[in-house]
């Protein structure tokens, strides 16, 4: 193996107590075939395209060559799904191993959709392609809008059909990642190894994603405060832009911060918070408006998970996990209301700003109004181009937004520029997102997703070829739904 694609791999998760994980071989599939590939990504990881792109590259983006220094192994986590709680582990995902960039930076490489392991239950461990390049369109957007997440490396198919309803393509993710580290890897570490085996793992967590703390005094303390912010913020985030986890069990809730495992996910069209995209989430437990609370109940889960860390006396520890968690609420607060403010304009402070939010918000429920349009519309000055047009609780918010952005210091241009910079032009549309797939899925073509994945790539643009992809879908009364079909 003469490693052209320049892996450069350091294992350090092999390093944890046996108990986190199961070192495998990779099971090769039937024809390996390379149907995307991201070469920025591959870059910025000191990958070679090129080679990546050749039959030594493609089969060990497939598994059917393990790269040098590979250490493939499947992860041992358990989680909470649906309130539930299970085990769990990478069912149908291995870890290649962590790649050292030219920057120093580490990443996880994981194939996804990559064959059975000792975590299987009764799944086949395959994926289909469809949902691995919904995974690659949506993550590479969200990472465009600035939104912490994992990354999609490539996609390639197998050449085998895997049985869900229906016979379908099979296919394997490269997905890349600070680190797989769930709330689900901390459950399973308290409910299934040892005090010791949790410390360790709380140890490592520490040196890898928050290595500012390894000599604080309190330092599970501290893990469990940095993710608690790291959550907070890329919470908000999403509700800033319309995104719409879907599954956001513990076990797809990371300690890095980062989103992750994009399954049933959509963007919100019309602003209601009761929007629910995922056809298993029939409770609405993971609502858009639901998703900051059930942010502070897994943020809990992990709390729990950390307690014989945090002080000797169980009583103790209880409170400093309370505490911790009781600063989450104002932590999401505000960075949403800041967030909120800059989608407005908005660069100082005042005592209403937060009402006048809020009731533009409400006035968009009433109307139906689109949510990423709106702020479009506003920022551009297009109104006359929204369902709000003309609406008088609309119109009477409008003259106080603008009394409210007189009564600032910045110009007009500044106001324009922080407006533009905060609204994105362009979000992964579930139309255009299933228009991309059925090409590529039905007719091997790609082009429809390469030119989406050209423009989600620069939301804040605002170029004049986005125009055509704000469009809403034909049918913006049908309730979309995303299936699980994984
Ligand atoms: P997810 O819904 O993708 O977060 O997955 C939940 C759990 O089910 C994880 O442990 C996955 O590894 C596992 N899983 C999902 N699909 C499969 C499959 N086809 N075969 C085996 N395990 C799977
Ligand atoms: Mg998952
Ligand atoms: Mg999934």
């Amino acid at each position: 193996n003469k490693n052209e694609a320049r892996w450069n791999f350091d294992n350090s998760y092999t390093h944890l107590p046996k108990s986190f994980f199961s070192s495998m071989n990779t099971n090769p599939v039937k024809s390996p075939k390379l149907v995307i590939l991201n070469a920025c990504l591959a870059k910025s990881l000191g990958l070679d395209s090129k080679e990546l792109q050749s039959d030594n590259g493609v089969a060990e983006l497939s598994g059917n060559d393990i790269p040098a220094y590979a250490s493939p192994l499947a992860q041992a986590y358990a989680g909470h799904q649906f309130g539930h709680f299970t085990m769990l582990g990478d069912g149908r995902a291995l870890l290649l191993g962590e790649q050292i960039t030219p920057q120093g930076e580490r990443f996880d490489i994981q194939l996804k959709g990559s064959g059975r392991t000792p975590y299987s239950r009764g799944g086949d461990g395959r994926a289909a392609l469809g949902p691995m390049l919904r995974e690659y369109i949506i993550s590479e957007a969200m990472n465009s809008l600035g939104i912490p997440t994992t990354r999609s490396l490539a996609v390639v198919t197998t050449g085998e059909a895997i049985i869900r309803e229906e016979y379908l393509p099979g296919a394997i993710l490269t997905r890349v990642a600070a680190s797989h580290l769930r709330v689900g890897t901390f459950e399973y570490a308290a409910r299934l190894t040892t005090v010791e085996d949790l410390q360790a793992l709380a140890d490592y967590a520490i040196q890898r994603h928050y290595p500012h703390l390894v000599d604080h005094k309190e330092r599970y303390l501290a893990l469990l405060q940095e993710v608690i912010k790291k959550q907070a913020s890329l919470i908000s985030k999403w509700q800033l832009v319309g995104f719409i986890h879907g599954v956001m069990n513990t076990d797809n809730m990371t300690v890095s911060g980062e989103t992750i495992d994009y399954g049933p996910c959509a963007f919100m069209n019309q602003y209601d918070p009761a929007t629910v995209f995922s056809s298993i989430d029939r409770q609405g437990r993971y609502a858009y408006g639901n998703q900051p609370y059930i942010g502070a109940w897994n943020l809990a889960r992990f709390a729990e998970t950390l307690l014989p860390l945090l002080n000797e006396s169980h009583e103790e520890a209880v409170k400093i996990a309370e505490n911790a968690i009781s600063e989450y609420g104002k932590i999401y607060e505000t960075n949403y209301l800041k967030g909120m403010k800059a989608k407005l304009g908005l660069f100082n402070d005042e005592d209403q700003d937060e009402a006048l939010v809020k009731e533009l918000l409400a006035i968009m429920l009433k109307n139906k109004a689109d949510y990423t349009n709106t702020f479009i519309h506003l920022t551009f000055n297009t109104i006359e181009k929204s369902v709000l047009y003309n609406k008088p609780d609309f119109t009477k918010w409008h003259e106080k937004w603008q009394a409210r952005l007189e009564r600032q210091q910045q110009s007009m241009e500044s106001i324009h520029e922080l407006m533009r910079n905060s609204n994105p032009a362009i979000i992964p549309r579930n139309h255009r997102v299933e228009e991309a797939l059925d090409a590529a899925v039905e007719d091997e073509d790609y082009s429809v997703m390469e030119q989406l994945l050209d423009v989600l790539s620069n939301p804040y643009g605002h170029t004049p070829e986005q125009a055509e992809y704000a469009s809403l879908p034909p049918d913006s009364d049908e309730p979309f739904r995303t299936f699980c079909g994984t």
